[in-house]
């Protein structure tokens, strides 16, 4: 089988893909308080484009892929996707990234369409510092669908906090605890200058150093190898402790240099990077009655001009233009 291949020998097994451009939080590190303008639906990929796209992808050497948005649980009828994605042959991963808001309701109907892993964003532990981060009061919606994840079968189930300083870093030792008595991993995240209007400043990251420093007031911390070269975590486990500890540091760390990603855009935009400021046009191609050959084309194209890191972007000096809803984080 061909492999996708970039111009510095990566080869690119994994997809993300978003399935919406929409979300029902405001969280700060990711969208203005007023949100951004949305993509008009009709620009944005149908479940058939999706399903062609993956399959063209996965007859290239693309095996996991990752659902995220925007929200995704917000596009109607995403367990008919999870689906028809699930009996690809070669497809042998399907994840989803969630905030978790509309996750009770659908848990269930996601494990039984095939959704083999589920990530849950969840930024505090406390309600009220959890409102003030997303700017909605839905805590006790977020719990509930953790709980029906559990219900439905996913494990482990991750969940994802986005460490910002004075906002929630105070946080960390409770969010480690977490992992005592459940088979949770707890991921910790670098915040990252990818709010598309200017919110992030270096003052309010939290390195990867210095979480592993609160991390070691909880505990002996044992590390973990997952032997997988295009893992972004660095694993750990407290010890005694049931559950795991991802830190995943793209500022400090940059995995980079193992990048294995590629990512197609609610509206139809390949990238090759999330800071990559190039993005090829698929949905249009499909729609102009693009060949499979001519979509296999431009698929090469963009693995072939992935930049050696960060998309070609100096962080310091740079910006993306988007922001994770936008790209599809
Ligand atoms: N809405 C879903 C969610 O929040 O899980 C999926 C999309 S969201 C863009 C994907 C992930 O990106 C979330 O875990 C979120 O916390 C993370 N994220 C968004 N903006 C970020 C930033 N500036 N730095 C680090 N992580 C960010
Ligand atoms: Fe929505 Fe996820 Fe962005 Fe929060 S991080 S605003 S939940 S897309």
């Amino acid at each position: 089988m061909e492999r996708l291949v970039d111009s510095f020998g990566r080869v690119v097994n994994y997809l993300r893909v978003s399935v919406t451009d929409r979300c029902n939080l405001r969280c700060q590190y990711c969208m203005p308080a007023d949100g951004v303008p949305w993509v008009p639906r009709e620009q944005v990929l149908s479940f058939e484009e999706i399903v062609r796209v993956v399959r063209i992808m996965t007859e290239l050497s693309i095996t996991k892929v990752r659902i995220t948005g925007g929200e995704p649980l917000v596009r109607r009828r995403l367990p008919e996707l999870i689906e028809r994605l699930s009996s690809l042959p070669g497809l042998d991963d399907i994840s989803l990234t969630t905030n978790g808001v509309l996750l009770a309701s659908q848990a269930h109907a996601l494990f039984r369409a095939g959704l083999g892993r589920i990530n849950i964003s969840l930024d505090s532990l406390r309600p009220d510092s959890y409102a003030s981060i997303t700017r909605a009061n839905l805590f006790g919606r977020i719990k509930e669908g953790i709980q029906a994840a559990v219900e439905a079968g996913f494990d482990p189930i991750k969940l994802n906090m986005v460490v910002i300083r004075g906002v929630n870093d105070d946080e960390i030792a409770d969010f480690a605890r977490l992992t005592r008595h459940s088979s949770f991993e707890v991921r910790f995240l670098e915040y990252m200058p990818l709010d598309g209007y200017g919110n992030w400043d270096r003052t309010k990251l939290v390195s990867g150093l210095e979480i592993l420093e609160r991390l070691r007031a909880v505990g002996e911390l044992a590390s973990i190898q997952s032997g997988d070269p295009s893992e972004v975590a660095q694993k750990f486990r407290l010890q005694g402790f049931q559950g795991q500890i991802g830190l995943i540091l793209p500022v400090t760390a940059p995995f980079c240099a193992n990048c294995s990603r590629l990512r197609v855009t609610a509206e139809g935009f390949l990238k090759n990077c999330l800071f990559g400021q190039e993005e090829w046009n698929v949905r249009d191609l499909m729609r102009s009655g693009g060949s499979d050959d001519e979509i296999r084309a431009m698929i090469r194209l963009s693995v072939f001009r992935k930049k050696a890191a960060f998309g070609g972007l100096d962080l310091d000096l740079d910006r993306s233009a988007r922001n994770m809803s936008q790209i599809g984080g």
